[in-house]
């Protein structure tokens, strides 16, 4: 069975201004070696909806939604933090991120394909229920989550996080919602400087220091995540997928490599398979280097379609 490939063109429209690192590239990139590689044959391509208010208000407060809605710029940027801005083009890009997360939950939980990539940007893992920061204004992940929790009625979800950047937002919509299991590895020290303190028993972060490497990260996926996705035992898998920990990302320095994201991945495909009919839905948040991004991706995807 195909696997889903979920983007859209307006998503590649949304720019911060010339030398910002998240910039539209990045999508074209990923595409490209995925072609290249042919992993895009394994994958049934689709453009992400819109997603709509109300989806949007289930990860935020429906003021929040409404105040980007009405932030969007005619023309210039809006700007939101200081490293995060709206052009003409960023509303319709965030809502089709969020939008592809809705659709691969209702693709996946249907049963027409197993596994799902969104290739979105903005990003979302930063977004918290009423603030936009980090490059990101919707929490994509976190609105396909609540759809599968609210609409479609499961149970137990699990979030796994690898970016080297801590998942804040993730962490503010989701702690103390005990439907969900956030795991998240996280580089110690780095914007936006949390995930140290505990703010929910249904959360397991662990930071790690500068230059630990490889190893150190997979000891940790060992040691933490998966005793915790093996009790929990998730009807389906959402993968905040960035990579901007790769030793030639300059954004962070825990020095991973494209084996250990293939690695990682093969494990949370096995905790899949044991407990959710192998169900992963993934969604691209960091990465700035475009090729260590792509070939990280392709690593990633590989294994998620099944085509290693
Ligand atoms: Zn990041």
């Amino acid at each position: 069975m195909l696997s889903a490939f979920i983007t859209h063109p307006d998503c590649a429209r949304h720019e911060m201004g010339p030398h910002h690192p998240e910039c539209p590239e990045r999508l074209g990139a990923i595409n490209d070696h995925l072609l290249v590689k042919g992993l895009l044959d394994y994958m049934h391509t689709f453009e992400a909806p819109l997603a709509t208010e109300e989806q949007l208000g289930r990860a935020h407060s429906a003021l929040y939604v409404r105040e980007i809605m009405a932030a969007a710029p005619k023309a210039g940027y809006h700007l939101v933090d200081p490293d995060t801005s709206m052009n003409p083009f960023t509303l319709n890009a965030a809502r089709r991120a969020a939008g592809a997360a809705i659709q691969a939950t209702d693709l996946v939980l249907s049963g027409e394909v197993p596994t799902a990539f969104c290739s979105v940007r903005p990003p979302g893992h930063h977004a918290e229920h009423a603030a936009a920061m980090g490059f990101c204004f919707f929490n994509n992940v976190a609105v396909g989550i609540r759809h599968a929790l609210d609409v479609h009625g499961l149970k137990r979800v699990a979030l796994i996080d690898f970016d080297v950047h801590h998942g804040n937002g993730s962490e503010d919509i989701f702690k103390g919602d005990e439907r969900v299991l956030m795991c998240s590895i996280f580089e110690k020290g780095l914007y936006p400087f949390s995930g140290e303190e505990v703010k929910g028993l249904n959360m397991v972060n662990v930071g790690l220091p500068s230059r630990s490497g490889g190893d150190k990260f997979r000891e940790a996926v060992r040691d933490y995540w998966l005793p915790a996705l093996d009790a929990f035992r998730p009807e389906l898998i959402y993968v905040s997928a960035g990579f901007d920990a790769h030793r030639e990302d300059d954004m962070g320095n825990l020095g991973l490599v494209e084996a250990d994201y293939e690695w990682v991945t093969r494990q949370l495909m096995a905790v899949a398979n044991r407990h959710c009919h192998g169900r992963i839905i993934s969604c691209l948040e960091g990465g700035y280097v475009l090729s260590p991004l792509a070939r990280s991706v392709a690593a990633h995807v590989k294994v998620l379609i099944g085509a290693d």
